[in-house]
C-alpha cells in the first residue's frame, strides 16, 4: 500500500455558503483550523519516498486559511503535483502571483455563481497568471437549465470541465429543491443528451453512465476505490483519514500522533476500502475521471 494521493484541508470556513455544499447540508462537520504544519512536513517526506505523486489542497475555501500561505511554502519544498481546488472569487492578482511562486501546478474553479462573476473570474485568471483552469460544475436541480450554457462558456475558452452530481442528503431542507432524486423524467433525459458530447470528449463515458444508473435507481457499483489505499485526507484540524466520508476511521491526529503511528493505522484501516464497501451517492465525485 503506497500513498499516491493526499487531500490536504487548510480550513473547512468558506463564504460562498453552497446550499449543497457537505458542510452546508449536514453531511460533514466543519472543524476549527490548526497549524499543523510543522508536522505535516515530515509526514509529507516519508509519503514522498514511498511514491507520493499529488497533493490536491481543498475546503472550505482554501484562500481563507491563515495557515494557506505557510502549506504553500512547505510544498514548494516537494516534488510533488499541487492541484488547488477554489471556489475562485479571492483570486486577485497578488494571490495569483502567489500561487506561481510557490509551484501550485493546477487550479480548479467552482463553476456555479452567476455567470458574470465566472466571466470575471475566469478571465482575471486567464489575464494574470499562466494557469488554464478546470471547472468544476456541481449538478443539483437547480442548475440543469444552466448547462449548456456552462458547456459553452467552457468550450469556447477551450477549458476543462469536470461534472459531479451534488449529494444531498435526504434530511436536508433542500433535498426536494436540489436533490438529483427529484429529476423528472423527461428532464433527466435532456440532461444526460446534454452532457454525452462531454463525456466523449473527455473520455467520461463510464462515469456519465454512473451517473444516469445511480440515479435511476439500477444497480451500480465501481468495485474499487481508491480512497485509503491510494488516496489519504487531512483535515483542517490535523486529522487523518482515509476517506472523507469514514471519519469512523480516523487514523490519528498530525499535532496529537507520530507519523509512523498514523500511518500504521492506515495501513490497518486501508486496505478494507480497496472494494468500495461503503459506496454511495456521496461518494460519485470522487469517481470522475475514472474509466471503466
Ligand atoms: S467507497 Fe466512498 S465512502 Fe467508501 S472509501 Fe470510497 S469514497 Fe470513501
Amino acid at each position: 500500500m503506497s500513498f499516491q494521493f493526499a487531500f490536504v484541508l487548510p480550513t473547512t470556513r468558506c463564504l460562498a455558503h453552497c446550499e449543497f455544499c457537505f458542510y452546508e447540508t449536514g453531511h460533514s462537520e466543519r472543524v476549527e483550523a490548526r497549524d499543523y504544519i510543522p508536522r505535516l512536513g515530515p509526514a509529507l517526506e516519508a509519503l514522498q519516498e514511498e511514491g507520493l505523486q499529488q497533493v490536491i489542497i481543498t475546503g472550505g475555501e482554501p484562500l481563507l486559511a491563515p495557515l494557506f500561505p505557510d502549506l504553500l511554502e512547505l510544498l514548494s519544498q516537494h516534488v510533488v503535483h499541487v492541484l488547488l481546488l477554489t471556489h475562485g472569487e479571492l483570486l486577485d492578482e497578488e494571490k495569483l502571483e502567489l500561487l506561481e511562486r510557490q509551484g501550485v501546478d493546477d487550479i480548479t474553479i467552482s463553476a456555479v455563481g452567476p455567470e458574470e462573476q465566472l466571466r470575471q473570474t475566469i478571465h482575471r485568471i486567464m489575464f494574470h497568471s499562466r494557469y488554464v483552469p478546470t471547472l468544476l460544475t456541481c449538478l443539483n436541480r437547480s442548475n440543469l437549465d444552466d448547462v449548456p450554457r456552462l458547456l459553452e462558456f467552457s468550450s469556447r475558452r477551450n477549458l476543462p470541465h469536470l461534472f459531479t452530481p451534488a449529494y444531498i442528503p435526504q434530511e436536508a431542507g433542500c433535498f426536494d429543491r436540489l436533490s438529483l432524486h427529484r429529476v423528472p423524467e423527461r428532464e433527466w433525459r435532456e440532461l444526460i443528451d446534454r452532457l454525452q458530447g462531454w463525456a466523449e470528449a473527455t473520455q467520461s463515458l463510464f462515469y456519465l453512465a454512473m451517473i444516469r444508473d445511480f440515479y435511476r435507481g439500477m444497480p451500480v457499483h465501481p468495485g474499487f476505490c481508491p480512497m485509503g489505499t491510494q488516496g489519504l485526507v487531512v483535515d483542517a484540524d490535523g486529522t487523518v483519514y482515509p476517506c472523507f466520508h469514514r471519519h469512523d476511521l480516523r487514523a490519528g491526529n498530525l499535532i496529537a500522533d507520530p507519523w509512523p503511528q498514523i500511518r500504521d493505522r492506515l495501513e490497518q484501516v486501508g486496505p478494507g476500502l480497496i472494494g468500495a464497501p461503503c459506496f454511495g451517492e456521496h461518494c460519485l465525485s470522487m469517481f470522475a475521471g475514472v474509466q471503466e
